[in-house]
């Protein structure tokens, strides 16, 4: 090959890919992903799946008196029952958000993620309407625990409350839109609305609504949406998930992610399969 062909080429694959290919290379790793969760008749298959299966658990759940949350303390037997759900990629679908993301070559980003939840256009996650009726058919309170936030900065009032939380109203409106059904004041905990509340995750939410009632099952997209990462043991945890813990598919985004920065972390967490003689 000439000296100059191979300069050439040399060059030519130390261009960053969007350059050769002609999409942008931010977030490439999740295009598939993203491609699988807004159009495969799978994604609707296996969320149809994980519904129903939820939905034949009531009985079995409300009938045992170990809750479904691992922060639940004291006497929870005689609580009323709730089923505590996480909102995105769980009840509502937002993976237009992360599509028009893909094609700018982005991520996520609080400011366009903003603009999104207030367009307030999520569509419902299929199969989660028809379990939240058959939860409160079954005499279960219907909870969410989202993290869709209020704005920290914005202050609080003197009960503690968050003054500023616009993604509250239209969290509020799409789920009535999407879903048919707006949660109660009591039945809606968003990130950062109380003050002095730790809310890095969602354990100090479910300890706060285990006060009141006992979660009977818990449904989410991350592992988070159940217990903490640092916490989970699978040795007393795993028989959870399909009998107390529901666990919807997002392959786009999630804590699982956080581990990988970056493609290169992606491709060191490969664990390929070794066919040497
Ligand atoms: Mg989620």
């Amino acid at each position: 090959m000439k000296p100059v062909l191979i300069a050439a080429l040399t060059a030519a694959a130390l261009l960053p890919l969007p350059a050769r290919a002609g999409y942008p290379l931010a977030e490439r790793e999740t295009l598939a992903a993203t491609v699988w969760m807004q159009s495969s008749v799978e994604m609707t298959g296996v969320t149809r799946s994980v519904y129903h299966a939820a939905t034949l658990a009531i009985p079995a759940a409300l009938a045992s008196t170990i809750p479904a949350a691992t922060e639940a303390a004291g006497d929870t037997a005689n609580k009323p029952p709730a089923v505590v759900l996480d909102i995105d990629e769980t009840v509502l679908n937002n993976v237009a958000y992360n599509a028009r993301q893909a094609l700018q070559g982005k991520g996520f980003e609080a400011a366009s993620w903003a603009r999104w939840v207030a367009a307030t256009q999520a569509p419902a996650i299929e199969g989660a309407k028809a379990f939240l009726d058959a939860a409160e058919q079954h005499g279960m309170k219907v909870i969410f625990i989202t993290n869709r936030e209020c704005d920290k900065h914005g202050g609080y009032d003197q009960r503690g409350r968050a003054l500023l939380c616009p993604q509250r109203a239209a969290t509020l409106k799409n789920l009535e839109a999407a879903l048919g059904r707006r949660p109660a004041d009591d039945e809606l905990l968003m990130r950062n609305e109380l003050a002095g509340r730790d809310d890095h995750d969602k354990s100090e939410r479910r300890r706060e609504v285990s006060r009141n009632y006992r979660i009977a099952l818990l449904v989410g997209d991350d592992l988070e949406d159940f217990i903490s990462r640092s916490r989970y043991q699978p040795e007393l945890y795993a028989g959870y998930f399909g009998t107390r813990w529901f666990v919807l598919p997002n392959p786009v985004y999630g804590s699982w992610k956080r581990q990988y920065k970056d493609s290169d972390a992606l491709y060191r967490g490969l664990k390929p399969w070794n066919d040497a003689p």
